[in-house]
């Protein structure tokens, strides 16, 4: 089965291996990006998530070039660390931005086709920080615990119409995202972690590809942990 596939944030490290694991099984892959355009041939679309004019656009774009979007991941996001006295509104503002409301957003566009089709599939990333919390990320935490409200309630939206909304809540992974975190927080946290090391980008895209598969067509609703044990049981 070939779809279409759109994800957010994928010129680089989880939705660009989201956007190849796609495309390596055959599927119409739109990578969305906002500043550099997908490597590897990938069909890149730029789409900011913060601007619904962007999206709106990216959107005409993949439904023109490949036809209705029947799956959407929506992967973008951002972190603005510091501790809450001295956290900007700003920051806190652009982060929910950025990470809920642009989710929601790109959610809330490609949906009328997937009504049309009465089939879809919707995957946000959330983090395992929504879940434990986590010191200096109270915009970051407050983000990705809100993307599984979002996820549940849109699931109740949609269910009766075969439209699927899932969570994927990955721990540690290796990206650009990641860099910023001090040696000391990192062993914390693998101390936390039952594989005892940092995931690979490739380890989330295969999860969330097994949600936007029929093998999925009963899970919704859901937030998966991809974490290696991080967090686990919360
Ligand atoms: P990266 O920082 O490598 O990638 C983030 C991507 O989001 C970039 O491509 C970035 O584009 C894009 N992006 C940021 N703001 C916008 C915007 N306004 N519109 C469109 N795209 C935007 O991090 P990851 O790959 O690690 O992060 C991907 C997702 O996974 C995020 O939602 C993150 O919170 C989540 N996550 C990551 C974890 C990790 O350990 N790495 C753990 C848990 C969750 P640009 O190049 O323009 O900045």
């Amino acid at each position: 089965m070939t779809r279409t596939v759109f994800i957010t944030g994928a010129g680089r490290g989880i939705g660009l291996a989201v956007a190849r694991a796609f495309a390596g099984a055959g599927d119409k892959v739109a990578a969305g990006y906002r500043t550099e355009p997908p490597p590897d041939g990938l069909f890149g679309v730029r789409c900011d998530v913060t601007d619904p004019d962007s999206i709106h656009e990216a959107i005409e774009q993949v439904e023109g070039q490949y036809g209705r979007i029947e799956v959407v991941v929506a992967n973008a996001g951002i972190t603005r660390d510091s501790l809450s006295p001295m956290m900007s509104d700003a920051d806190f503002r652009d982060v929910l931005e950025t990470n809920v409301l642009g989710a929601f957003r790109v959610a809330k566009l490609a949906i009328p086709g997937m009504l049309k089709a009465r089939w879809g599939r919707i995957v946000f990333m959330s983090s395992v920080m929504g879940f434990l919390g986590s010191a200096g990320q109270t915009n970051y935490a407050a983000s990705k615990s809100a993307l599984l409200g979002l996820t549940r309630s849109l699931a109740w939206e949609m269910g009766s119409r075969n439209i699927t909304v899932n969570a994927v809540v990955p721990g540690l992974i290796d990206t650009e995202m990641i860099k910023p975190i001090t040696d000391k927080r990192r062993a914390e946290l693998l101390s936390q972690t039952a594989l005892g090391r940092i995931g690979t980008p490739d380890e989330v895209a295969a999860v969330v590809r097994f949600l936007a598969g029929a093998e999925a067509g009963y899970v919704t609703g859901a937030a998966i942990p991809v974490g290696g044990g991080l967090a686990m049981g919360l």
